[in-house]
Formats: structure tokens, sequence, C-alpha cells
């Protein structure tokens, strides 16, 4: 278990769709705790796995004090919406007004294995629908209105961290996933 390095915007794993796991093993178990300590180091509410490199479909949150992972999530979202602030580990110091269900059903999988169903109102429906957007390579800019991306899109060019992971010039990589997804390793 440990501290893992948190992906930046502009790194192509955010942008890569997740693939489902398959192996609820010791290595998914270790995930988990590597997305959930580096969460509550950041700290942050939620941590989805590319967000750490990791291009698979799980995530983490911490709200209201409590945690939880889900695997292999699909979302069952209510009519009603809301436009609040929400923000991403993936981009530092950028907040904007973004558009959510208000109410979510989560349904999935523990790191056991067995189905869970997640019910999230408000802040825990946003941080469901942020980290299931990650699993999907949607980023939370993706969501914004037309003004607010151009205004987001305006801040993170002129962002200190932005232009340093440019300047450093290496590729980010993405890591290999562990498990054998439909005989190939992805
Ligand atoms: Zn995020």
């Amino acid at each position: 278990m440990s501290i893992q390095e948190i992906r930046l915007f502009g790194d192509p794993v955010l942008l890569t769709p997740a693939a489902p796991v398959v192996d609820f093993d010791k290595e998914l178990r270790n995930l988990v705790a590597d997305l959930t300590e580096t969460m509550l180091d950041a700290p942050g509410a939620g941590l989805a796995a590319p967000q750490i490199g990791v291009p698979l479909r799980v995530f983490t949150w911490i709200v209201e004090e409590e945690l939880g992972h889900l695997i292999n999530p699909v979302l069952d979202l209510g009519s009603e919406t809301e436009d609040d602030e929400e923000g991403c580990l993936s981009f530092p110091e950028l907040r904007y007004n973004t558009p959510r269900s208000l109410q979510v059903v989560a349904k999935g999988f523990n790191m056991f294995g067995e189905p869970i169903v997640v019910e999230g109102t408000e802040f825990l429906a946003r941080a469901l629908q942020h980290e299931t957007d990650h699993l999907d390579g949607i980023l939370f800019i993706d969501r914004l209105s037309p003004e607010n991306r151009k205004l987001a899109m305006k801040e993170i060019r002129e962002s200190e961290w932005f232009n340093l992971q440019n300047e450093s010039g290496n590729t980010p990589k993405i890591k290999e996933s562990p498990h054998t997804i439909f005989g190939r390793n992805t």
C-alpha cells in the first residue's frame, strides 16, 4: 500500500476508457488501498484508478467521513439536476460549476466481488458521477457550459502545473494492466 503519483490533465491515461475488472484478487485490493491512501493524502473527495495510471474501472470516495469504493459501476441518474462547484485532483486548484444529477443509484461490486448498490444524493451523487466519468475518459471540464469551459481552458493553459508538465517533455506512460481482459493485457 503506497501513495501514488496523481496524473494531471495532459496525461493520455485520463482520456482512455478504462477496462472492466475481471479478477477480484489481491492485486485489486491493493489497488483500492492505494487509491484510498492517495485520495486521503491529497486530500480529495474521490479518486479513480486512471488518475494513478491504472486503466481499470475502479474508484474510491470519501464523503461525510465515509469511505467507499466501487468496481465496474453502472449508474442510474435521477432527472433533477444541480449546477454546483466541482473540482478534480487532476486539475489542481480548478473549480467550476458543473451540472450533475442530484440523485444517483450506482450498482457495481466491492473489492471482494460482491454486488453492491450505492444510493447517493447531492455531493455523493456528484462524486459518483465524476468518478464514473473518469472511467470513460470523460473529465469534468467536458461537462461545463461553453463559457465556463473556455474560462477553464484559459486557466489551465496559464497554470504552473500544466506548463511544468509540458516543459518536462516526458510523455507520461500508461501502466499496463496486471489483469488479463478478454484474453489479453490491456
Ligand atoms: Zn476527477
